[in-house]
């Protein structure tokens, strides 16, 4: 041990230990001017005297951070041991770490999906003007499709957006007639909360609008998204649907991804379960955002992301989703 190491190893305090730095190993310091006077040495002997002082820096340098840390620590349970105010005793708080909410685990799962295949992700308002929520998707005052989507509605005329397809107009206008884009986000009706309902969901529209889009991409944007969100091979079945904002419209369903089309209790035996609306989107749609139905054509398709979680994470209680209940969203197996 030389006498630098010596004088180390005596120090007692933060403060000799301060004073050790500046004599030592500062810009100033002892050990830093030998590194400047190592080039008044002969060539021959510069190698070898350069590689010993770094040896003995880093040792010296290493020396000094343990002892550092070991003065702290002795200080801070001096500290505790003789604080009245803290008893070291006292069990910690066990911290638990967080986790993300169903709903935003699988919202961002579509949107890493639809992203890789070309969507853009438009995150929309929730307030809304009635023209979008209505009017510009085909849905005119008098429309009987009003009566069944009762919402929220603002005092100056605005109102909580019912279902996602009112982002269709404002994605059309801004980034039409060529687009393909998904628009996940919280929707609103006014209505008696039970296990099935909420006033409050959350929807995953999406649209491809562009030259020559048919009913068969429409088929196998639907086929690769929902295969993707589920992990296997899903099939798609078409049947007719009404949506004023699409024509021809379809229901869609998917074979049941949970049996594999054989049969159980999420399906109802039937192999098939219903996942969501889709069709070609209307001409008046297309107009109504300055877009050309006798040059452009698209497709338009909308799921409920709530009833996807349902059914992903056999959540029975539509209610729990937004409850805030920890208990429940930590006994979720993702
Ligand atoms: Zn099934």
């Amino acid at each position: 041990m030389n006498d630098i190491e010596k004088e180390l190893e005596q120090i007692q305090t933060e403060a000799e230990m301060a004073e050790f730095h500046k004599n030592y190993l500062s810009k100033t310091g002892k050990l830093t001017m030998m590194m400047a006077g190592l080039k008044d040495l002969p060539a021959s002997e510069r190698a070898e005297a350069g590689k010993r002082y770094n040896e003995l820096k880093r040792a010296i340098e290493s020396q000094f951070f343990k002892k550092q840390a070991s003065l702290r620590a002795k200080a801070v349970n001096e500290k505790l041991k003789n604080d009245p105010l803290i008893d070291i005793t006292i069990p910690a708080i066990k911290k638990t770490q967080g986790s993300l909410h169903p709903i935003t685990h699988l919202t961002r799962r579509v949107a890493e999906i639809c992203s890789s295949m070309g969507f853009l992700v438009v995150d929309g308002n929730e307030v809304v003007t009635e023209f979008e929520n209505f009017d510009a998707v085909n849905i005119p005052a008098d429309h009987p499709a009003r009566d069944m989507q009762d919402t929220f509605w603002l005092t100056n005329g605005k109102l909580l957006k019912t279902q996602t397809s009112a982002l269709q107009h404002e994605i059309l206008k801004k980034h039409g007639p060529v687009v393909s884009a998904i628009f996940p986000g919280r929707c609103y009706r006014n209505e008696a909360t039970d296990a099935s309902h909420e006033f409050s969901f959350f929807q995953c529209e999406g649209m491809m609008v562009g030259e020559n889009i048919s009913i068969a991409n429409l088929i196998y944007v639907m086929k690769t998204i929902l295969s993707q969100i589920f992990g296997r091979e899903i099939e798609v079945r078409l049947r007719p649907g009404f949506f004023p904002f699409v024509e021809p419209g379809f229901e869609l369903d998917g074979s049941c991804p949970f049996c594999g089309g054989k049969g159980c209790s999420v399906c109802k035996h039937s192999g098939w379960i219903e996942l969501g609306g889709c069709g070609m989107i209307h001409e008046n749609v297309l107009k109504m955002a300055d877009v050309n139905p006798e040059q452009y054509q698209g497709f338009a398709f909308g799921f409920g992301l709530t009833r996807l979680a349902m059914m992903q994470y056999a959540i029975n209680d539509v209610r729990l989703l937004n409850s805030g209940n920890l208990e429940f969203l930590r006994g979720i197996k993702r």
